[in-house]
């Protein structure tokens, strides 16, 4: 079977890099043949907050005041007066009762879609085709009943929340969808959810920090977080830390807290991060500037790719994902980057998208300069044209 990855050109190789404090995107390489320093353009640090200062000193502060590790589950030892700090804080930021924390987004949405599943009986579970495989896991492992409804497509939903009569229904979706850069229609998906009387599960791991006046997502910007059962988010992507959570009424979180297997054998998120995740989310609410300056950078580097006529895809957010449409050549693509002009953008291929669709997927965030841009793009010419690369219509 590795053989067959090998052949298909979908065999995963670590990029192995050395992050550097203070010189975010660029990053020292340990690859062979490449020069010390690259430019990372695949980072899910959106923001750069994982070397804020605010960040960095919240966080050796926290080491040397309490050391390392949380010591124990969450039941037993493990819970720190910054667990609860940060619960309450990210309660604050998407408007509802209570917060759980996990040590990752993964967790959270494997942990609470496998409880909700199989704890409410009989219940039906209609999750968005293009939705992660932590959400799909969790409902897999739940063992409810699972419609797929077309990505994105609010009309499909509605005719399959029709047929599912009068069972338990919930909705499980996402607001950015990571590897197109598309967002979920909130409000449609909202009215029918009402309308059906089902319960809303949002995945707002690619939009938390980087949308809404205070960065509290989608959710926040459409205006319809307080119609949304629970919203799931990560600290390891735009709040440059680690560790995931869900946000929902008090209830809600008792149970998650009391029956999910994911939440109570597992030694707690060090205070550590989430020290460090609780100075990021206070900073990211109280200021727009990071993200206003994300989106201008995101625009920028379209219309840059645009101008060149370089097939960039159609996004609407943040993510600029530019299409190879074959894995081989796509990791060409990256390999010739990194050994020819010190850029480094992963090669995304099957599974993680559709045969035929393989891409670069760049993360341009605000410490990406229009330096890095113009090097980018004369590099991305140079490599369409040494490898006879389709351009853009
Ligand atoms: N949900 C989505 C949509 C994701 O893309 C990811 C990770 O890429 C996760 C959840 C998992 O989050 P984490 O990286 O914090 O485990």
């Amino acid at each position: 079977q590795l053989d067959t990855l090998r052949a298909e050109g979908n065999y995963r190789i670590f990029a192995h890099l050395e992050r550097c404090r203070g010189e975010f995107p660029r990053a020292a390489s340990h690859v062979a043949d490449t020069p010390d320093k690259i430019t990372v353009w695949c980072s899910n640090d959106y923001l750069g907050m994982g070397q804020h200062p605010a960040v960095v000193r919240e966080m050796v502060d926290t080491i040397e005041a309490c050391g390392t590790g949380a010591g124990g589950t969450r039941n037993i030892s493990g819970t720190n007066c910054h667990h609860l700090a940060l619960e309450a804080e990210l309660a604050d930021l998407h408007g509802k009762d209570a917060v759980l924390l996990f040590t990752s987004g993964y967790v959270s949405n494997w942990a609470a879609l496998t409880t909700l599943g199989s704890r409410i009986e009989n219940a039906v579970i209609l999750s968005d085709a293009g939705n992660h495989a932590s959400m799909i896991e969790g409902i897999r492992q739940s063992r409810a009943d699972k419609v797929i409804w077309k990505h994105n497509d609010w009309r499909d939903l509605d005719r399959k929340l029709a047929a599912t009569g009068d069972r338990p229904k919930i909705v499980a979706f996402e607001s950015v969808y990571s590897m197109d850069g598309d967002i979920a229609p909130l409000k449609e998906i909202c009215d029918l959810a009402e309308r059906y009387n089902a319960f809303t599960y949002l995945d707002e791991v690619h939009a938390v920090g980087l949308y809404g006046q205070r960065g509290g997502g989608v959710s926040e910007r459409d205006g319809v977080a307080h119609r949304i059962d629970i919203i799931e988010g990560t600290l390891g992507k735009a709040i440059g830390v680690m560790g995931g959570y869900i946000a929902a009424n008090a209830d809600i979180i008792d149970a998650i807290r009391s029956y999910a297997s994911g939440f109570i054998f597992t030694t707690a998120l060090s205070p550590v991060l989430v020290a460090g995740a609780l100075a990021s989310v206070e900073t990211l609410k109280a200021s727009n500037h990071l993200r206003e300056q994300h989106q201008e950078r995101a625009a920028h580097l379209k219309k840059l790719l645009a101008d060149e006529g370089l097939p960039v895809m159609d996004s609407v957010s943040h993510i600029v994902p530019v299409k190879v449409g074959d894995p081989v050549q796509c990791k060409r693509v990256s390999d010739y980057l990194l050994e020819e002009h010190n850029i480094y953008v992963q090669p995304i291929n099957y599974p993680t998208v559709p045969k035929g669709t393989e891409r670069l997927r760049f993360t341009p965030t605000p410490l990406h300069t229009d330096d890095h841009m113009g090097d980018l793009i004369k590099a991305l010419d140079d490599v369409w044209t040494a490898l006879k690369l389709k351009r853009a219509a």
